[in-house]
């Protein structure tokens, strides 16, 4: 057993500015008052910075391609998920071949490296907002990965729009921003990241462009429930959903186009985490280190950065009020999974008949014009870093569990490698993060070396605890928050 020793800085009392107000001052909200409990372990958990190779992907992603792409979905009339499926110009059909093409064109390039799939079933009419039997057609371009090809992280967007009324199949139906912005992200992240003269990453990256969202998740819960359903379950580690990513100005005019919003739901559904382990969670005060958070954690450190010229804005909440997405039946089929959408939105370029209201003569609908393709270029930069990173990476540590059977001060933690064992994963080592209960960062890390015991002269009581594997260049993983060994 490892056992790291302290120092002998005593933590102040920090009460001490609630007690003391006059001599506090200004202090009473400065970083000694708030960093709490005061360590002498460890470092500041400095964000990973992008790898050349890295840089280089961003650099490429073309704002041109994602606006061709856009242009190209926005021609096709409507997108419907109950539009016409036998034309070649016009309907989902049309827009599903297109994409299926394109990612054709690219895994031709890719020396056999990405292999793509147009997935999918025939759904029934249900009473609701499928009038009648469609087929719901999912198209997946594959990167196959080097090291564990079995280990998966899943971007997507939907192809399907909609207008005013979501039953109305025929009008026109631009989707610009939603979603053709994000399918533009799918696509573009495929072309770069295939080219045979970048390096392969370790991990596999699925690009995905679903349907049948706007009816009711269907083409993305097809699409979960097929990997969590293959034997053995698709290991999918992270996904996200890019949706709603066209556009940072609301219909104030206000403009926010260096962030992006990442959703990030907490307690993970009953179906996935039953109710004895949701207990134990609240009784440890987990509830804020679910899975999906930890997942959007490291997005935040890997992509908010001058690499993707961007600020990610996590929300810790599963979508906006009334609203859901293609992440949902993920997170549903146990995998972590978040949202991307732009930071303010305009109501009145989503789900709306395209029209010119006659009194205010103010322009309606998801058109192109309202699009801003270098704001998508740098989302698409966000998931690029995002995805590159965690394929890069050894992925999470197993069965990560902290000591709690005797009263104690120190912090004993145990954890079993990655899924593909520690010589598979390429584990050069484990770090263990943590910070504040009330911050929402990791502030803090220690290497331990390649172990798998480690005990930490830190109280598990006072801050939050996560166990995360780096590979051997340093390329870290998402972090995982210790149980209770029962
Ligand atoms: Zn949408």
């Amino acid at each position: 057993m490892t056992v790291v020793a302290a120092g002998s800085i005593l933590s102040p009392n920090p009460a001490w500015g609630l007690m003391n107000p006059q001599e506090a001052g200004t202090a009473l909200f400065s970083c000694a008052a708030t960093n709490w409990p005061r360590k002498t372990i460890g470092e500041i958990n400095v964000p990973q910075q992008p790898s050349p190779d890295l840089e280089s992907i961003l650099a490429e992603v073309d704002r041109s391609n994602i606006e061709a792409t856009i242009l190209k979905l926005v021609s096709f009339g409507t997108r419907h998920t109950l539009s016409v499926q036998n034309s070649t110009t016009r309907g989902i059909g049309a827009a599903r071949d297109w994409i299926a093409f394109e990612f054709q064109r690219y895994a031709n390039a890719s020396d056999g490296r990405l292999t793509v799939e147009t997935i999918g079933y025939e759904q029934p009419s249900d009473g609701n907002r499928i009038l009648f039997p469609v087929r719901i057609s999912d198209v997946v371009a594959t990167l196959h990965g080097t090291e564990t090809p079995e280990r998966l992280y899943v971007v997507s967007g939907h192809y399907d729009s909609r207008v005013t009324d979501v039953l109305d199949y025929t009008s026109f139906a631009p989707g610009a921003d939603d979603d053709a912005s994000g399918v533009a992200i799918s696509l573009e992240l495929a072309r770069i990241m295939s080219q045979p003269n970048y390096p392969r990453p370790k991990a596999s990256i699925a690009f995905a462009a679903v349907a049948g969202e706007e009816q009711g998740l269907f083409g993305s819960t097809y699409l979960a429930q097929t990997y969590a359903n293959a034997t053995p379950k698709v290991n999918v580690e992270g996904m996200f959903t890019n949706d709603i990513v066209g556009s940072s100005t609301a219909d104030d005019g206000t403009a926010d186009p260096f962030t992006i919003r990442l959703f990030a739901q907490g307690l993970p559904p009953l179906t996935v985490e039953n109710s004895t382990a949701r207990e134990r969670r609240l009784t440890i005060g987990g509830e804020n280190d679910t899975p999906a958070r930890n997942l959007a954690r490291f997005v935040k450190e890997v992509a908010d950065n001058d690499a993707t010229g961007m600020n990610v804005s996590v929300v810790y909440r599963l979508d906006r009020y009334l609203r859901g997405g293609d992440h949902r039946p993920f997170l549903e089929a146990g995998y972590p999974a978040n949202r991307f959408t732009e930071p303010n939105e305009d109501f009145a370029h989503q789900h709306q008949d395209v029209r010119v209201e006659e009194e205010s003569g103010k322009q309606y609908g998801d058109l192109p014009e309202f699009c801003d393709f270098n704001f998508i270029a740098r989302v698409a930069r966000v998931n690029g870093a995002a995805l590159w990173s965690l394929a890069n990476s050894p992925g999470i540590p197993r069965n990560v569990r902290v000591n709690s059977t005797e009263l104690s001060n120190d912090s004993i933690f145990y954890w079993d490698p990655p899924a593909a064992g520690e010589e598979g994963a390429g584990v050069g080592g484990y770090e263990v993060v943590w910070r504040a209960t009330d911050a929402p960062f990791w502030t803090d890390v220690m290497d331990v070396g390649l172990v798998n015991e480690i005990t930490v002269d830190l109280s598990k009581d006072n801050v939050v605890f996560g166990i995360r594997a780096k590979s051997a260049d340093g390329s870290r993983g998402v972090a995982v928050l210790p149980f209770p060994v029962s």
